[in-house]
């Protein structure tokens, strides 16, 4: 165990939580902390500076986010270790949370800095309270990994969770995620999608994972979403891992949703990995048979 306590004479860290659509979920807190602070870091300045214009605050801001540089972080601790506060914030919604800041955090923690985190909107907290789903146990898994292969590696690490799970996705990439959700925990299991939570276009979709496909295989997926997935529940069988259900009984499926042979096909080759002329040949000899 190292000693962290934070040295008086430094300036403190806060981690400011902003709005994730709606701007009147800003707390009183968060705005005092940012017209305080000597400094914003801020994962896209441009969009800070909109907020903070809002709310009529002229706190100098400097760019923080995923690519910032080891000398970035280091001119961030010196500012802090010399006295001055600096607030945190992401585009939208909690900072550190698949957003950066968490290696930040930890190096001022190292340097015996002060953090504070000033909470307030986060899309996962939203998304699981509205869901209708379990709430007592509940696991975040934030985005997928992008490549097929580690996707379905992680998902069939969770094939058998019995939390609720929570997903992050972008609108175009929620049909494919719903499908290879699907494969992993079963068509019939419930869930949600939270979509564009706080703003005018807010919805919610809840029922089985099939009925959810279905719903967004009718309505193009707009803007952010959060999935929300109920957990196994006891003596529930699951299939093994994604790879244990067939390209056939997906195709099954998708038909059975009252896909075209055409988009069945582009959907499985998109889940399984085929070329999408063999998923449209495997189609057609099912639909033969
Ligand atoms: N740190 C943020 C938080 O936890 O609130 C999340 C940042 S992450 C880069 C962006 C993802 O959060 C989106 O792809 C979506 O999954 C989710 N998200 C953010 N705002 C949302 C909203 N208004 N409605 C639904 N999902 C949202």
């Amino acid at each position: 165990m190292s000693d962290t306590t934070p040295t008086p004479s430094v300036g403190t860290l806060f981690l400011v939580a902003t709005p994730i659509g709606n701007l009147e979920d800003i707390t009183a807190r968060a705005l005092r902390v940012l017209r305080e602070v000597s400094l914003v870091a801020a994962e896209d300045t441009r969009v800070t500076r909109k907020l903070l214009a809002h709310f009529d605050i002229h706190t100098p801001l400097t760019a923080y986010h995923e690519y910032s540089t080891d000398a970035k972080e280091n001119a961030l601790l010196a500012r802090l270790l010399h006295g001055d506060s600096v607030a945190l914030v992401s585009d939208a919604g909690t900072p550190a949370i698949s957003d950066p800041g968490a290696e930040l955090v930890a190096v001022a923690i190292r340097n015996g800095v002060r953090v504070e985190p000033i909470p307030g909107a986060c899309a996962v907290i939203a998304a699981v309270i509205g869901s209708g789903l379990p709430t007592g146990r509940w696991t975040f898994e934030g985005f997928l990994p992008r490549p097929k292969s580690d996707r379905r590696e992680r998902l069939g690490e969770i094939a058998r969770e019995s939390r609720t799970m929570i997903f992050y996705e972008g609108p175009h990439r929620l049909k494919e995620t719903l499908t290879d959700l699907q494969k992993t925990f079963g068509p019939d299991r419930p869930a949600c999608v939270a979509r564009e939570v706080t703003k005018k276009f807010e919805e919610w979709v809840r029922g089985s994972l099939t009925e959810i496909s279905a719903h967004f295989d009718a309505n193009e997926p707009r803007g952010e979403c959060v999935i929300v997935v109920s957990g196994r529940t006891e003596g529930e069988v699951v299939p093994d891992a994604p790879d244990a259900v067939s390209p056939e009984s997906l195709i099954c499926a998708a038909l059975e949703r009252g896909l075209t042979p055409k988009d069945a096909a582009r959907e499985v080759a998109a889940a399984t990995g085929m070329s999408r002329n063999d998923a449209y040949t495997l189609v057609q000899s099912l639909r033969g048979a």
